[in-house]
C-alpha cells in the first residue's frame, strides 16, 4: 500500500545498460532479435493489403543495404534528421532500423497531414532528407538530400544492393544520450512540437519488453506473437510497439489502409495473437456483427491506449470476447508511450483504472493551484519521471521548461488520482488537447483558422464528448456585428480547409491547411469568449457550458 506521496512501480527496477556504454536502440533490438530469430523462412512482416511478406533474413539484409546506401550514396551523417511520411508498409520497419543504426534521427509524421502542418514540422526538426510515397512526396518542401519515394524502382535498388563491402553501422559510435527520434505532439498547449526521444529513452522501454520476454520464454515454449498493427507507425504507440516486435522477433502484420472487415479477415488468415488498438476500435469490436463471420480464436490480447476507454465498452468487450485479455494502458508521446498498464504479472485491475505504473516509472499527483503533492484518492495533475521521459521539445526551450521541471518531472496535463493500491485513474484533461479517435487535435490550430474568417471576431475550440470518437472538436464563435454566419457555414469553412482535393492525384492535399480528421463538428455562438486577465481562454468554463447546455447551440 502507498503511504508516501510519490508513487513508483511496485515491481523491482529493471536494470538498463550502463548509460555511458555507446549503444543505439537499433543495436539493442537487433542483437537480441538475431540471437532468437534463426528461421530464415519465417515471416517477420506481412502487408495484409498486398499479401507481400518479408522474412527475418530479408529484413536484416534490407536494413544493412539501406544503411549502406544512405551513407555512401546520399552521404548522410550521424545526427542528420530524416522525415518519414509514409503509411504503414513493409518498408517502414526497414527505414526506421537503417536510420536508427546509423545514428540518423527518425522523424515520422502522419501522411494525412496538410502541407502547412508538414511545413511546420519540418521547420521544427530540420530534416535533410525525407521518405515518402508517390501520394505524399509533393507535400514535402525541397530538402538538402531530396525525398526518397518508396514505391519507386530506385528505392528497391537501395534495399537490395549486391555491392556492400562493409557493415557500415558497426563503425558508427552512437551514445545513448544522442537523439534517436523526433515525434510530434502538441503537448499541453499551442501548436505541434517535436518531442525529442534519445536512444536511452527507447532502450529503457525495450529493456522492459526484453525482461518479460525472457521470463515468458523460460516458462513455456509457445510460438512467438503475431501482432496486427491497427495503430499507425508514426504515432508513439505504433512506433514503440514496432521496435518491441523486432526485439521480440514477432511477426508483424501491417495494413496500408485500415478497413475493419479486412482487419478481421487478416486476424483469421495470419492467426493474429495480439493487437495494439485505440478505444474506437474496441467499440467497433463490441458493436459489429462482422466479428462473428471470422475465426478470431487465435486472438489472445488487445492492448488499448491513446485515449480514454469507457468502462461499459470495456465490460461489453470482456463479455463478448471472454478469451481475449483486454489490457489497458496510459501514456503520452512525451513518455514514449506506456507509463501505466493493467498487464502486470500480479494485477487484478479494478474497472476504470489504466493500471499501475510501468517499470522504472515514478509519479506524483500535484495540486495545480497550490503545488502540493496529494495522497491516494485525491485528484490533481499527474507528473511522471523515469528513463523513458523525453529530453524536451526540439528548438523550444520555453515549452520544454514549462513541461519538464529541474528534477526531471514531466507535467502530463492530465487530471488523475491513484487509489491506495497504486492503480491510476485518469479523470480529466487539464491541457488543451482534443483527442478525436485518439488522434491529436490541437485547438490552437483550428482557432487560428477560424480567426482568418472575415465574419469571426473571436473563437475558442474545446472537446465535446462523443460515444464513437471519444471527443469531437466544438467551436465557440463570436460573430462580427451584423454577421448571420451559421453553424453549417462554420463547419463547412473548416471542412474545406481539411478536405482532399482529389481532382488530380498529383494535387492531393495541395491546398489543405489541416489534416482531414481535424474538422469542427459542433458549433455554438457566444457574445464573448471567457478569458483570464492574461488573455488565456478559460476553456473549462466553455466545456462546462457545452455539456450542461448552458449556452445556446
Ligand atoms: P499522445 O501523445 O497522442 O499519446 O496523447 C497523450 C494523451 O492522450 C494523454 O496525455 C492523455 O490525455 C490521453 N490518453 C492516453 N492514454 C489514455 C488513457 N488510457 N486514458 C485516458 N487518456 C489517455
Amino acid at each position: 500500500r502507498y503511504e508516501t506521496r510519490t508513487y513508483s512501480c511496485l515491481r523491482p527496477p529493471i536494470p538498463l545498460p550502463p548509460p555511458n556504454q555507446p549503444l543505439s536502440v537499433a543495436e539493442f533490438c537487433l542483437s537480441i532479435f538475431s540471437s532468437t530469430s534463426t528461421d530464415g523462412a519465417t515471416a517477420f512482416a506481412v502487408n495484409s493489403t498486398t499479401g507481400q511478406t518479408l522474412t527475418y533474413s530479408q529484413f536484416v539484409s534490407q536494413v544493412r543495404s539501406l544503411a549502406y546506401s544512405l551513407k555512401r550514396q546520399y552521404s548522410l551523417s550521424q545526427n542528420d534528421v530524416a522525415f518519414v511520411l509514409c503509411p504503414s508498409s513493409l518498408h517502414v520497419p526497414v527505414i526506421y532500423f537503417a536510420l536508427l543504426s546509423l545514428g540518423i534521427i527518425v522523424s515520422p509524421a502522419n501522411p494525412l497531414s496538410s502541407n502547412s502542418e508538414i511545413a511546420h514540422q519540418i521547420q521544427l526538426s530540420k530534416p535533410v532528407i525525407a521518405f515518402a510515397t508517390s501520394q505524399s512526396y509533393h507535400k514535402i518542401p525541397s530538402l538538402k538530400h531530396g525525398t526518397i519515394i518508396l514505391d519507386s524502382p530506385e528505392f528497391l535498388s537501395l534495399l537490395t544492393r549486391s555491392d556492400i563491402d562493409d557493415d557500415i553501422t558497426k563503425r558508427v559510435k552512437i551514445n545513448q544520450s544522442d537523439t534517436a527520434a523526433i515525434l510530434y505532439s502538441s503537448g499541453t498547449t499551442g501548436r505541434v512540437k517535436g518531442v525529442i526521444m534519445t536512444h536511452r529513452n527507447l532502450i529503457a522501454m525495450m529493456a522492459v519488453i526484453h525482461h518479460y520476454n525472457t521470463i515468458e520464454a523460460a516458462g513455456c515454449d509457445e510460438p512467438r506473437h503475431v501482432t496486427f498493427f491497427t495503430v499507425p507507425l508514426f504515432h508513439v504507440f505504433g512506433f514503440f510497439t514496432l521496435l518491441g516486435s523486432v526485439l521480440s522477433a514477432e511477426t508483424v502484420v501491417l495494413t496500408e489502409r485500415f478497413v475493419f472487415a479486412e482487419m478481421l479477415r487478416a486476424v483469421e488468415k495470419y492467426k493474429v495473437t495480439v493487437m495494439p488498438v485505440s478505444p474506437p476500435l474496441v467499440l467497433s469490436f463490441v458493436k459489429s456483427d462482422l466479428t462473428k463471420k471470422y475465426d478470431l480464436s487465435s486472438l489472445q490480447a488487445v492492448g488499448c491506449g491513446g485515449a480514454p476507454l469507457g468502462q461499459e465498452v470495456a465490460q461489453l468487450f470482456n463479455k463478448k470476447f471472454p478469451n481475449v485479455l483486454l489490457v489497458k494502458g496510459y501514456g503520452l508521446t512525451e513518455t514514449g508511450g506506456g507509463a501505466t498498464t493493467t498487464a502486470g504479472p500480479e494485477e487484478a485491475a479494478p474497472s476504470g483504472t489504466v493500471g499501475r505504473l510501468s517499470e522504472n516509472m515514478e509519479a506524483k499527483i500535484v495540486d495545480s493551484v497550490t503545488g502540493e503533492t496529494l495522497p491516494p484518492g485525491q485528484r490533481g495533475e499527474l507528473w511522471l519521471r523515469g528513463p523513458v521521459v523525453m529530453k524536451g521539445y526540439v528548438g523550444d526551450e520555453k515549452a520544454t521548461a514549462e513541461t519538464l521541471d529541474s528534477e526531471g518531472w514531466l507535467k502530463t496535463g492530465d487530471i488523475c488520482y491513484f487509489d491506495s493500491e497504486g492503480f491510476l485513474y485518469v479523470v480529466d484533461r487539464l491541457k488543451e488537447l482534443i483527442k478525436y479517435k485518439a488522434y491529436q487535435v490541437p485547438p490552437a490550430e483550428l482557432e487560428q483558422l477560424l480567426h482568418s474568417h472575415p465574419e469571426i471576431a473571436d473563437a475558442a475550440v474545446i472537446p465535446y464528448p462523443d460515444e464513437e470518437a471519444g471527443q469531437i472538436p466544438m467551436a465557440y464563435i463570436v460573430r462580427n456585428p451584423g454577421s448571420r454566419l451559421s453553424e453549417a457555414q462554420v463547419i463547412d469553412f473548416i471542412a474545406k480547409q481539411a478536405c482532399f482535393y482529389n481532382f488530380n492525384r498529383k494535387y492531393l492535399f495541395l491546398f489543405s491547411l489541416v489534416a482531414p480528421y481535424k474538422k469542427i463538428r459542433r458549433v455554438a455562438f457566444i457574445d464573448s469568449i471567457p478569458k483570464s486577465p492574461a488573455g488565456k481562454i478559460l476553456r473549462r468554463e466553455l466545456v462546462n457550458c457545452s455539456t450542461s447546455g448552458g449556452l445556446s447551440k
